[in-house]
């Protein structure tokens, strides 16, 4: 085994080299071969959107301008408040549900979700569902909570595969839903001196009694009790739902990463039906993702990767600077999307050797990301459509890429919210501040739209 690994496991100065050269070669190669990639992957064809009703671009249309404010998009969880106060819950659900609940998520119960879902089919896209629950430090609540939270994805996994919305359904885990954020955030700092045992983290899935140092009675309770959450739904999962789990605070992503390495050394015998998030804004995402690949060939998993930019900065940041620690968040937009390519790289080189071995989601809405990876899947001969590489962006967000790629024959993913409109506020006001930066540059979808509703117009005159 692990003479095999040898050709594939880059060592960090390879790495490096990749992130100097690689990015550099496969520039160049773009600029040499203009037809290289479809035209249509420079996402300035407005036709994508013929797909869309009226009523589906006035209303992204109407969103969008409302999230090109900064001063609405950073005070939106003040301004629901004084919403609420001024028309009560009711009032806001009857202002937000056609609007931007609409936009962004798929429905409250199975009959909506299954109609959003159906529409998309049509479109070529495939749904990643996502059940809005998570928690952060300090917010921990009871057991009873963890296993209602446990109910909602199991019936997340029969959703996602009883219906015919996707060949290759996939689904989104948040672990903070099944483990208290406060315990991941002591497993970060125990694993940290002396990390755990994978094999007896998988032990403690299959229901055994381990003892793991470092937590008292209750704490292990709750550990073993969120160990075997996690391991029923993906023994529900596994051939069927392909299950990501979403990468959260650095606070207690290496809790979160312990257990979803864990749940891959268990089920990703033959395939990768669980996978993780790296967040490449981090410094230090390049090592972790080379340590998974290392990790994934000792012992002999099949890994998947969510690769994504990271959402949490602001957060992330403020706290280095309270805790007077270095700031963990590479310093420039630039630097991060140098890291995103360095890791893109890698995984698709990897996956271009192996591809039943490795499986990765190019998870960002960034059309630059996306056509690197589309021209670095042609160089390496990696299929358009061929099961290892695919695209990943949220629902209602810069469809002129994810309408453009499929169209192309990409496999497309979007990331699809459900539950109410009290459950999923919360979500979507986080989400808005977290994407702030994609939704305020969303103008050329706007345009796009624009020109789209224009044409339309003009048709209507003519006829
Ligand atoms: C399907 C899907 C799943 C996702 N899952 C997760 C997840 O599990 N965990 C998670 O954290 N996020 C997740 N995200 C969100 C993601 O991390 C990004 O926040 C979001 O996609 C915006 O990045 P971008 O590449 O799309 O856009 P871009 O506009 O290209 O990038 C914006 C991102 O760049 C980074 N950035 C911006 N300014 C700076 C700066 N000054 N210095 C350093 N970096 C900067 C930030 O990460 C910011 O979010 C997911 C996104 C998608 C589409």
């Amino acid at each position: 085994m692990m003479m095999a690994c040898v050709g594939l496991r880059p060592s960090f100065p390879q790495l490096m080299l990749l992130r100097t050269t690689g990015t550099a070669a496969s520039r160049s190669a773009a600029a040499r071969q203009p037809d290289l990639l479809p035209a249509t992957l420079d996402f300035t064809d407005p036709s994508a959107f013929k797909v869309k009703s009226w009523t589906e671009l006035l209303r992204a249309l109407a969103v969008f301008r409302f999230c090109s404010f900064p001063v609405l998009v950073n005070n939106s969880a003040k301004l629901l408040s004084l919403a609420r106060a001024l028309v009560g819950g009711r009032g806001v659900s009857l202002l937000m549900r056609p609007t931007v609940y609409a936009q962004f998520v798929a429905g409250e119960n199975e009959e909506e979700i299954s109609e959003c879902l159906e529409k998309m089919k049509l479109l070529r896209l495939r749904p990643m569902l996502a059940v809005p629950i998570e928690e952060d430090q300090g917010q921990s609540i009871g057991e009873k909570r963890y296993e209602d939270n446990m109910a909602a994805m199991l019936e997340c996994v029969r959703m996602s595969h009883s219906n015919s919305w996707s060949t290759e359904p996939m689904m989104q885990l948040k672990v903070t839903a099944l483990i208290s954020a406060d315990l991941c955030v002591k497993l970060t700092a125990i694993n940290a001196q002396q990390p755990y045992d994978l094999s007896q983290v998988v032990r403690a899935m299959d229901g055994e009694m381990i003892s793991f140092p470092g937590l008292n009675d209750s704490e292990l309770a709750h550990f073993l009790c969120g160990l075997r959450r996690l391991n029923k739904i993906a023994e529900a999962s596994v051939n069927k739902v392909r299950v990501l789990v979403d990468a959260e605070y650095t606070y207690m992503n290496p809790a979160l990463s312990l257990v979803t390495m864990a749940m891959m050394k268990k089920y990703n015998k033959e395939s990768a039906w669980i996978w993780n998030t790296y967040q490449c804004y981090l410094k230090e995402s390049s090592s972790l993702l080379l340590d998974a690949l290392r990790l994934s060939q000792e012992d002999d998993f099949c890994l998947g990767v969510k690769l994504v930019r990271g959402a949490y900065m602001d957060k992330e940041r403020a706290l280095a600077e309270t805790q007077g620690r270095p700031d963990p968040v590479h310093q420039c937009w630039e630097d991060t999307n140098d890291s995103y390519n360095t890791s893109l790289d890698v995984l698709l080189k990897a996956a271009s050797q192996q591809p039943q071995r490795y499986r990765i989601i190019v998870a960002s809405h960034n059309e630059e990301s996306v056509r690197r990876a589309a021209t670095r899947m042609q160089e390496l001969g990696i299929e358009r459509d061929g099961g290892c590489v695919c695209f990943g962006q949220l629902l209602g967000m810069c469809d002129h890429v994810s309408l453009t790629l499929a169209k192309e024959g990409y496999a497309v993913y979007k990331s699809v919210p459900y539950g109410s409109v009290e459950d999923t506020l919360p979500y979507l006001v986080r989400r808005a501040q977290e994407n702030r930066t994609v939704l305020q540059g969303i103008r050329k979808e706007r345009d796009l739209m624009r020109q789209e509703l224009k044409r339309r117009l003009r048709l209507k005159r003519h006829t």
